[in-house]
């Protein structure tokens, strides 16, 4: 497979440096494949449908195109995915897809863990170690920390501002040993990140040490998200039948997103082939997305926190990529978008809690709360020309192509569940009164020691310690 990227057109290169590259330093851009060739009908079509393994495999075959050998690439993905994605129906034509039974309770574990056997394969023909530098604001750092963990000949130092992550966060973060570490940088997130950029541009340094990012833009981390989209959408295709006799259900996916590297990798398993008619693009105040989608006019801006804050983000980065694949009008009829503000996402889990019994954490809550508005009435008023001020919560004035199989009641949702609602614990109790149960592997962290080492916000002394210490 041939990567070029988002801003140089003709700029090729292979999978290997893609992924350790992670993006194009000279155009800036980020790397795409320059085609999403179709999963075999007769393999899509098979009944049941094949297991999560296995449509990972397939999915990832054509990208790796060689450069891992098969049997290599199907021990990676049985080492990165001893879990699986789990469906769960709410009712007849509403499924949850529940992304955070991984070792970090959340959907970046399904990136990451694919990520860091990849490039633990691909530097096994480099000299030495590889280390990556993360700085984090909380969510991304542990996924990659725990990923990367006694992953061979790579090594990890995170950043996170102290202080400024919560409890179990920072347990997360700072309880790993062996060949992962936490910095607790004097300072904030922007200092921790401005540090990591500092490093990644001091030719000094980069001259004893080998160093790599970990970012979310990585392909290797945007690719593997596709596999449970695959998934999901031909398990609850076969289930249809049962569930609610639909014949050629359209699936809409509803997708939590911030910086829409998970919408973006279900853009990627429908060009490949699977029955997912549409998205919705579903955010919290950070509603960059929904307004370009309503206005047509992109305006990246500063975030601001939320409830939902592992999705607060103002410029999402992979937006240059939905641009690349899509025109704005195919967006318009592939999407419909929705977003929600904090008493929105309060009411939100609240009513889920008590008309269903589920307990949805507060970014999968704005993916429920869209799904219930555009099945119980708001999709056919958009339809019938009565649309809603974008300044206020709720679907933005576009009609998908799909639109007309809500009316027809012909649709299932498939709901993305990114995170488990004890990591939001405190949100999800007040909103539902009830106390979500801690995972025994979240219970296990908060018993661990912290090994954190204390760092200011300090360059040289940054470097040194990374000189003396890696
Ligand atoms: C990162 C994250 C998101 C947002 O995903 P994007 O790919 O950035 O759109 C949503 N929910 C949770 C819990 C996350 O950690």
């Amino acid at each position: 497979m041939i990567y070029t990227d988002t801003r140089d057109e003709t700029a090729k290169t292979d999978f290997r440096t893609a992924v350790m590259n992670g993006m194009n330093s000279t155009t800036g851009g980020l790397y795409m494949p320059v085609a999403f060739p179709k999963l075999d009908s007769s393999f899509i079509n098979k009944n049941p449908a094949p297991s999560f393994r296995d449509i990972a495999f397939r999915m990832a075959q054509p990208y790796v195109d060689g450069e891992i050998p098969d049997g290599e690439l199907m021990s990676i993905i049985e080492d990165a995915y001893p879990f699986s994605p789990k469906i769960v129906p709410l009712d007849s034509i509403t499924y949850v897809l529940e992304l955070f039974h991984g070792p970090t309770c959340a959907f970046k574990d399904f990136g990451a863990r694919f990520m860091a056997r990849v490039m633990s394969y691909f530097n096994r023909s480099e000299n030495g170690k590889l280390h990556i530098l993360v700085a984090t604001s909380g969510d991304t750092g542990s996924a990659v920390g725990s990923a990367f963990h006694n992953v061979s000949g790579l090594d990890v130092t995170i950043l996170y501002p102290e202080g400024k992550v919560s409890l179990l966060q920072e347990k997360q973060l700072s309880t790993f040993t062996g060949n992962v570490r936490a910095l607790k940088v004097h300072g904030t997130f922007d200092d921790c990140q401005k540090l990591v950029k500092t490093a990644f541009t001091d030719d000094e340094l980069r001259k004893k040490l080998r160093l790599s990012s970990a970012n979310s833009i990585n392909i290797a981390r945007l690719l593997p998200q596709s596999f449970y989209y695959m998934y999901s959408s031909l398990v609850v295709r076969d289930r249809c039948a049962l569930d609610n006799r639909i014949e050629h259900p359209a699936v809409i996916a509803v997708v939590p997103s911030g910086n829409f590297g998970n919408l973006t990798s279900g853009l990627i398993a429908r060009e490949m082939g699977a029955p997912i008619e549409g998205f919705v693009a579903a955010t919290n105040t950070n509603r960059t997305i929904p307004d370009w989608i309503a206005t047509g006019d992109y305006r990246a801006r500063t975030s601001v926190e939320t409830y939902a804050n592992a999705m607060d983000v103002g410029a999402p980065s992979n937006y240059e990529r939905i641009a690349a694949m899509y025109t704005l009008e195919q967006v318009r009829q592939l999407f419909a978008s929705y977003w929600l503000d904090n008493d929105g996402i309060m009411d939100a889990i609240k009513s889920c809690y008590s008309r269903t019994g589920y307990i949805i954490d507060p970014h999968g809550a704005i993916a429920w709360k869209a799904w219930d508005d555009i099945r119980s009435g708001s999709m056919e008023k958009l339809m019938g020309g009565l649309k809603g001020n974008i300044e206020y919560p709720g679907l933005t004035p576009n009609v998908p192509a799909w639109a007309e199989k809500i009316a027809e009641r012909k649709s299932v949702g498939i709901l993305l569940e990114t995170a488990d609602p004890a990591k939001f614990g405190s949100t999800v109790s007040k909103a539902t009164g009830r106390e979500p149960p801690v995972p025994a592997r979240l219970m296990e962290v908060l018993k661990l020691a912290d090994r954190a080492i204390p760092m200011q916000n300090d360059y040289e002394q940054f470097k040194s310690w990374l000189l003396e210490n890696l």
